[in-house]
């Protein structure tokens, strides 16, 4: 029997070896053999040589995931066991990998195994198979990261929509061992509660730990609003940074309980309010009273999901900065942030200035922030790139 067999249409080999990891249907000429949804293809262009070898996905616009570019690299055991080292490997320099911390130990594509998300909160592993070729090695990737990493438990959260495209039903469940209900974490001096089975995400938003630093700076004896707050570590990271009080505001009202016990934890739950609403009402009532604060944080969930999205998403954006820039006192500090892909760092900047515009009121960048090195950017893979932030001062 020989291996399933993609040819590629002329030209569209071009990306692929410019290292870019997906490969869509309408480059694909045709498809020899009966690969089943996972299995691994070799990848040729239209004169028959070797391109890659990487993962069939037949009901995905994705249709093949690039798990490598040389054809003496077989996809097995040894492939993945490399790529998961050399990913935990990168969390070890960074320091993260210490007792009762958390990170993000594997992020997909941009540590070269598309589909795969790895969150490590203390002993506790929680895996992400997002894609048909994850999914496919997903025996494996758990014994291998049983080995590599000798969690005390792994639990999978398999829920996000990139599975539906993929053809994917949700499933969550247990893995390995017997998760806790509550992990704590410590991330910098503050204390996480993190529940990897009924938390957002994988149990808590990882990729805002350096930037919480960051805005915590701006803290001493600040009053300060914590927007789409979660389980609100912006705010407890500020109010440990010698805020005087915290507004906290979430329209679930199971993330404001988190948050209640995570400041509690955190000996700072004396100093916050805690408002269940929608952010976009409760900070206009906010506005309305004539409330003004020293820090506002702004952190919504994703509002671009797609390129069609791309209007009334931007639009959400304008409306929720031109609250926040309202809301922030003259000389007061706004962080503001957007985790959705398709909006890049030139249209952010742009749709936040067009608020301040609008609000009448002039603002300077202090800090450009990012995504942390634990989600890493794969250099040829731009896509990785979601999270962006800036600290601006409000004139
Ligand atoms: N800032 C948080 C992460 C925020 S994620 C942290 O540092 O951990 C986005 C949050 O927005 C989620 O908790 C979600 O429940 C909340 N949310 C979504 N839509 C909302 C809305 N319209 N109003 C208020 N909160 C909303």
């Amino acid at each position: 029997m020989t291996a399933p067999v993609a040819f590629l249409k002329p030209g569209r080999e071009k990306a692929v070896r410019r290292r870019h990891p997906w490969i869509f249907s309408g480059a694909v000429e045709r498809l020899q053999g009966e690969p089943v949804a996972g299995a691994t293809v070799d990848v040729l262009d239209s004169s028959g040589h070797f391109v890659a070898r990487g993962a069939y996905s037949p009901a995905s616009q994705i249709r093949l995931r690039v798990w490598t570019l040389d054809s003496r690299e077989n996809v097995d055991a040894e492939f993945f066991r490399r790529r998961l080292a050399r990913a935990v490997e990168l969390r070890r320099r960074l320091g993260l990998l210490g007792e009762g911390r958390a990170c993000r130990l594997v992020f997909a594509e941009s540590d070269g195994l598309p589909g795969l998300i790895v969150d490590r909160y203390a002993s506790e592993l929680v895996c992400q198979f997002l894609s048909a070729g994850a999914e496919y090695w997903r025996d494996t990737i758990v014994g291998l990261l049983l080995e590599l990493c000798a969690p005390a438990s792994i639990y999978e959260r398999s829920e996000a929509s990139a599975r539906k495209k993929e053809g994917l039903a949700s499933r969550h469940g247990v893995l390995h061992g017997s998760p806790a209900p509550d992990v704590e974490v410590a991330m910098g001096d503050l204390r996480l509660i993190v529940n990897v089975a009924g938390g957002q995400k994988t149990g808590a938003y990882l990729d805002q730990q350096v930037n919480r630093m960051r805005v915590a700076s701006y803290a001493a004896g600040a009053r300060v609003l914590d927007a789409f707050c979660y389980s609100g570590a912006f705010a407890i990271a500020s109010l440990r940074q010698g805020g005087a009080a915290a507004t906290l505001v979430d329209s679930s009202a199971e993330a404001l309980a988190l948050a209640e016990r995570q400041a509690v934890a955190n000996g700072v739950a004396h100093l916050c309010r805690f408002e269940v609403g929608n952010a976009f009402e409760t900070l206009r009532a906010l506005r309305d009273a004539g409330e003004r604060f020293d820090l506002v944080v702004l952190d919504p969930p994703k509002f671009v999901h797609s390129a069609e999205q791309l209007n009334t998403g931007s639009r959400g954006y304008k409306d929720v900065n031109m609250l926040g820039l309202a809301l922030a006192r003259p000389g007061g500090v706004l962080a503001t942030f957007s985790c959705s892909g398709h909006v890049d760092r030139p249209l952010f900047q742009k749709i936040v200035a067009g608020a301040a515009l609008d609000v009448g009121r002039e603002a300077q960048i202090l800090e450009v922030l990012s995504q942390p090195p634990d989600h890493p950017i794969a250099l040829e893979f731009p896509e990785a790139e979601y999270l962006k932030g800036f600290i601006l001062r409000v004139l």
